[in-house]
C-alpha cells in the first residue's frame, strides 16, 4: 500500500477511534455497545497486523500522521486485496452495528456520537474500497458488463444525485445531450455512472460558486458503434499546469493541504481513468487556475436495444411487507466473526425470522437436517472449511430437500473466480459486504419464493413422474464414451468441454427467453442440448430438459420455471460428478 495511503487509513482510523471514544458505552449499557467497542480493538489489532506484520508497533506512531513506508500497489496486489478484506469484514459489523443502535431509544448526545461512528466508519470503508478496486482494476480482474442501457435515464438519475451534493453553494449545474446521442446503448452502465459521478463530484468539492456543465455528444460513427464524449466542465478553482500533468497518477492530491481542507484518496481519477481505458477509450484534462478545469473522455459504444433492458430490476421493498413475507423463515448462518454472528442473529431476528448461527460446519450440517431450513448465509472464508466447501457437502447430501437449500454467500470480497467457484459449489445468490438492509431483505425474500416454487416443483414433478425423486441417483458413466473415442482421453476431454460450454450458454440463453416469454427459444435451446445430455449419460438432467420442451411448446411458462430451477439445482452436481469420472479415467 503507498505511503499517502495508509496515511489516509490512519486518519480515518484515528478519526473512528476519536468518535468511539467520545461514546459513553456506560451510558447506552447495551450488550451491542460493549461488544462493538471489543470488536473496533480488535479490528485495531488486526489490522495492525496485517499492515505492519505481528511486530508490535508504539500506539503513539500507530496514529501519527508520519508517513510508513510499507510496499506499493504495484509490489503485491494481492497483499492489498487480502489486507482489504481483513479490514472490511470488521468495519461491516461496525457499520451493521451502528445501524442497530441508531434505531434504539437514544438521547440526542448519544444518536450524535453513533453518528459520528458510523460517518467514520464509512469513511474508511470508502477508502478501502477504492484501494481495493484499484488494485484489481491494475491487476486486470475487474469484470466489465456489457448489458443493454438507457443512457438518458443513468444520466438523470447522475445529474440528480450531484444536486443533492450542492450544499450551502450557489453552483447551478447544466446539462446538454447532442440529439444524435442514441438513447440505449450497450455497455457497464455502472461503471459509466461510477466515472460521471467522480468527475461531477471532484467539480463539486472545487467549485464555491459558478456552474458545472456536462455534455455528451457523438465524435465518431462507424459499423453500429458510436464514439461518445463526455465533457465536464466546472468555473471553479482550477489546476495548476505543473500539478495537470500528474493528475491522472495515483494517490496524487494537486495540493499538499488537499487532502485536509477536501478529504478523497487521490484515487479517483487514476481508478476513472483506468475504467476508461479498459472500455476501449480516453480521457483528457484541460485547467486554468483560478479559472476552471475541463474533463473530457471518449467511450465507444454500441447502439442497444430498449427490448432487451430487464423490467425485473431490484425493486426496493417496504420493510413492514417485507418484514411479513419474511416471518418464520427459518434461517441458518455459517459465520466465524462474532461480532458478524450478533449481528446478522439481531437483523434476522427483527423480521421475525427464526435463525441459528455456527461456525461449526459439522453443527451446521446437523441443524439443516433436524431444523427444517428454508435458507442458508454463508460466509465465504471460514478457517476450518471454506463456504465453498461446506455448500459442497450440503449439494451432496441424499436428501433433495436438504440438498436444493438455498445458499446465499456473502464475503467482503468478491472476485471472478469466486464466482466461478460459487457455481461450482451450487451456491445460489451472493451478497457483498457490507451489504444493506434492504439488499439482504431483498435476497431473502427472491430465495425464499424460488424455495416455495422449488418445493412445490418437487412436489409437480412427483404428481408428473417426469422424474421420479425417490428414484437411485443416477452416476455418471464416461468409460464407454471414452471408448467411442478409441480411448483416447484428450478428446474426451475435449467433448467434456464442449458440453459444459453448450450447458452455460443454454443456461444464459434460456434464462433471457424466460425473461422475455420467448417460447421459441426456450424449445430451441433445450432442444440443442439433448443430444449433449444424452451423450454425456446424464439421464435425468435430459428428462427435465424433455419437460422443458414440453413445456416450451404448450406454453407453460410455470411448468418451465419449475423444471429450469430444478436443472440449476442439479446440474452443477452433475458437472462435480463429470470431473470426477474424469479425473478418475485419466489416472487409468
Ligand atoms: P480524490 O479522490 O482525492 O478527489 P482525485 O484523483 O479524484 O482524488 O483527484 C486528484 C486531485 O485532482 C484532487 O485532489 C484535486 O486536487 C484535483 N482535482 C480533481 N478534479 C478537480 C477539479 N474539477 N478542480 C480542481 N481540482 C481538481
Amino acid at each position: 500500500m503507498s505511503k499517502l495511503k495508509t496515511k489516509d487509513l490512519i486518519c480515518q482510523l484515528s478519526d473512528l477511534e476519536t468518535s468511539l471514544n467520545g461514546f459513553s458505552f456506560e451510558e447506552l449499557s447495551t450488550l451491542e455497545a460493549k461488544t462493538l467497542k471489543n470488536s473496533f480493538n480488535r479490528f485495531k489489532t488486526q489490522l495492525n497486523d496485517q499492515i505492519f506484520g505481528t511486530d508490535k508497533i508504539n500506539e503513539k506512531d500507530f496514529f501519527t500522521n508520519e508517513i510508513i513506508s510499507v510496499p506499493t500497489p504495484s509490489q503485491d496486489n494481492k497483499l492489498i486485496a487480502h489486507v482489504s478484506h481483513e479490514i472490511r469484514t470488521p468495519l461491516n459489523g461496525i457499520i451493521g452495528f451502528t445501524n442497530l443502535l441508531r434505531e434504539e431509544n437514544l438521547t440526542e448526545g448519544q444518536f450524535k456520537k453513533v453518528e459520528a461512528i458510523q460517518s467514520a466508519s464509512y469513511n474508511l470503508m470508502e477508502i478501502i474500497k477504492e484501494v481495493l478496486e484499484y488494485s484489481k482494476l491494475t491487476a486486470g480482474i475487474e469484470d466489465f458488463d456489457s448489458v443493454d442501457f438507457n443512457l438518458h435515464r443513468l444520466l438523470k438519475d447522475v445529474m440528480f444525485l450531484c444536486q443533492t451534493l450542492i450544499v450551502d453553494k450557489s453552483v447551478t449545474l447544466n446539462i446538454d445531450i447532442s440529439p444524435d446521442v442514441p438513447n440505449i446503448l450497450i455497455g457497464d452502465p455502472s461503471k459509466l455512472s461510477q466515472i460521471l459521478l467522480n468527475l461531477l463530484g471532484n467539480a463539486i468539492k472545487f467549485v464555491e460558486k459558478g456552474q458545472i456543465s456536462l455534455s455528451v455528444v457523438v465524435t465518431e460513427q462507424k459499423k453500429g458503434t458510436h464514439m461518445l464524449q463526455f465533457s465536464v466542465k466546472d468555473t471553479g478553482i482550477g489546476i495548476s499546469k505543473e500539478q495537470l500533468g500528474h493528475i491522472f497518477e495515483s494517490y496524487k492530491q494537486a495540493e499538499k493541504d488537499t487532502f485536509q481542507k477536501y478529504g478523497g484518496s487521490g484515487l479517483g481519477l487514476s481508478i476513472v481513468k483506468e475504467i476508461i481505458e479498459k472500455q476501449g477509450g480516453s480521457i483528457a484534462v484541460t485547467s486554468i487556475l483560478g479559472a476552471g478545469t475541463t474533463f473530457k473522455f471518449l467511450i465507444p459504444f454500441r447502439k442497444g436495444n430498449i427490448q432487451n433492458i430487464s423490467k425485473n430490476k431490484p425493486k426496493s421493498i417496504s420493510t413492514q411487507k417485507g418484514k411479513e413475507l419474511l416471518g418464520g423463515t427459518k434461517i441458518l448462518v455459517f459465520e466465524d466473526n462474532e461480532l458478524n454472528q450478533h449481528l446478522i442473529s439481531e437483523q434476522l431476528t427483527k423480521w421475525n425470522c427464526i435463525t441459528h448461527v455456527t461456525a461449526n460446519p459439522k453443527e451446521g450440517l446437523s441443524l439443516l437436517n433436524t431444523e427444517e431450513i428454508d435458507i442458508v448465509l454463508m460466509d465465504l472464508k471460514m478457517p476450518k472449511m471454506s463456504g465453498f466447501e461446506i455448500s459442497k457437502s450440503i449439494r451432496s447430501l441424499q436428501d433433495t430437500t436438504l440438498n436444493q437449500v438455498p445458499i446465499i454467500a456473502f464475503s467482503a470480497d468478491f472476485t471472478a473466480q469466486d464466482q466461478e467457484y460459487c457455481y461450482e459449489s451450487g451456491i445460489n445468490d451472493f451478497l457483498l459486504k457490507p451489504y444493506t438492509l434492504n439488499e439482504l431483505m431483498i435476497k431473502l425474500l427472491k430465495r425464499k419464493k424460488e424455495r416455495n416454487l422449488t418445493q412445490a416443483s418437487l412436489r409437480l414433478l412427483k404428481q408428473e413422474t417426469i422424474i421420479s425423486i425417490k428414484q437411485k441417483k443416477e452416476t455418471v458413466e464416461l468409460s464407454s464414451l471414452l471408448q467411442e473415442c478409441d480411448d483416447e482421453i484428450e478428446m474426451l476431454e475435449e467433448l467434456v468441454r464442449l458440453f459444459k460450454q453448450n450447458i452455460y450458454e443454454f443456461i444464459g440463453a434460456v434464462k433471457i427467453a424466460i425473461s422475455n416469454k420467448n417460447f421459441e427459444e426456450i424449445y430451441h435451446a433445450s432442444h440443442k442440448i439433448k443430444a449433449g445430455l444424452a451423450l454425456m449419460n446424464t439421464n435425468d438432467l435430459k428428462r427435465l430438459i424433455v419437460g422443458m420442451e414440453d413445456g416450451a411448446k404448450n406454453t407453460e411458462l410455470a411448468k418451465i420455471e419449475l423444471l429450469f430451477a430444478q436443472f440449476l439445482v442439479q446440474y452443477p452436481l452433475k458437472e462435480a460428478q463429470i470431473d470426477k469420472e474424469l479425473k478418475k479415467l485419466k489416472k487409468r
